[in-house]
């Protein structure tokens, strides 16, 4: 068989990461449901086999290899100018706060956002005598189709009404947070807190901010967090001093330039997968429910657009304004932007028919 040059233009990956049973379900006795061929990123569930572009099992060496061989890539392609997206799928519970590292238990210290930030100025680094860096972090929340400012203490702590319920969405004299594309394409989002940061501990400081205020922003964090899409946004800024009788392209040319490159990478905690239960059945959860699946409904299709080669050649419509969280991705999905979507798995047999429904929808993506 030729080797398979498919995954070198599919500008979206797919990986698997399996957890460990962690202690709850040890405790009511489930069982591994779920294996994975060695040496081959296959995996079975039951009667079902999947192939991915990585699958990772729950021993210790998988996060490092999970980030070396899919976010680095990302992380390095910001010093070309180029965008990407890092996606965290799965049910609530099977792990994708703690691999994003947005969780703040180890106060940030393990997960994929601190090795990005770490990589990044690692870089940075080696690089600033040539090239002047600036770097912005935002860090929103999209619930129910409205955008949450994670980074700014008011619009974060204004959600919740003394009977527990999300409150108003707009606050008196300021503006809900729109996503909006300028004329060369670029999505942005006035309104939202844009931080400034010089240094690695600043940017961490933005993580723990926002996480913290994720977490606290809910009187019901299981309930809203689980619900809500949570986006970390790096945004890098290079202007490489070009000196005189030299320029990109090598031609000779007199004046001072200057190369500018702009990019970002979104790092992204999705909300649960899991169906919405209807049993509460007050109104209100159901809107979310339906929310929510809007959001990671729009993604899939959005992705399986962008993934099908056939239907990309003949520029079929891509439809990323059918959810805001395919709008505020659509500079960073598809085009010459790189994503990886990591489906996040628990291996208990209690959850077998969620990982099922996971394991088909990353299959989609593909
Ligand atoms: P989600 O964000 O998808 O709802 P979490 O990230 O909160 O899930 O993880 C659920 C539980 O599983 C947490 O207690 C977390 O510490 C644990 N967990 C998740 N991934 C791992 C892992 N790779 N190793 C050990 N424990 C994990
Ligand atoms: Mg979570």
């Amino acid at each position: 068989m030729e080797a398979n040059s498919s995954g070198e233009d599919c500008c979206v990956k797919v990986a698997v990461l399996i957890r460990p049973l962690i202690g709850d379900e040890k405790l009511q006795g489930c069982k591994d449901c779920v294996s994975v061929v060695p040496g081959k990123p296959q995996m079975q569930i039951g009667s079902h086999s999947f192939t991915f572009d990585h699958v990772y099992g729950s021993s210790g060496s998988s996060s490092s290899a999970m980030y070396d061989e899919c976010v680095a890539p990302l992380a390095d392609s910001l010093f070309q100018g180029y965008n990407a997206t890092v996606l965290a799928y799965g049910q609530t519970g099977s792990g994708k706060t703690y691999t994003m590292g947005t969780s703040l238990k180890g106060g940030c210290q393990t997960g994929l956002i601190p090795k990005v930030m770490n990589s990044l100025f690692g870089k940075i680094e080696t690089l600033k005598h040539e090239i002047e860096f600036q770097l912005h972090v935002s860090f929103i929340e999209i619930h129910k189709e409205e955008v949450r400012d994670l980074l700014d203490p008011i619009s974060a702590n204004r959600q919740e009404t003394a009977n527990g319920h999300a409150g108003k969405a707009t606050i008196p004299g300021k503006p809900p947070i729109q996503i909006r594309e300028t004329s060369n394409g670029i999505i942005t989002l006035p309104g939202s807190t844009e931080c400034s940061v010089k240094t690695l501990k600043e940017m961490a400081d933005c993580l723990e901010q926002g996480s913290l205020s994720r977490a606290t922003g809910s009187t019901n964090m299981n309930n809203q967090s689980s619900r809500s899409h949570a986006i970390f946004t790096i945004t890098m800024e290079q202007m490489r001093k070009l000196h005189p009788g030299t320029s990109i392209n090598g031609n000779l040319n007199n004046c001072m330039t200057e190369e500018y490159l702009c990019a970002k990478l979104h790092l992204v905690d999705l909300a649960g997968s899991e169906r919405a239960k209807r049993t509460g059945s007050d109104g209100l959860r159901f809107k979310e429910g339906v929310h929510i699946n809007k959001g990671l409904l729009a993604l899939g299709n959005v992705i399986s657009a962008l993934g099908d080669e056939k239907k990309r050649k003949e520029g079929i419509h891509v439809p990323y304004r059918d959810s805001k969280l395919t709008r505020l991705l659509q500079d960073s999905l598809g085009g010459n932007s790189r994503t990886v979507m990591i489906a996040c798995i628990s291996p208990a047999d209690i959850n077998a028919e969620e990982t099922l429904n996971t394991l088909k929808y990353a299959n989609r993506a593909r």
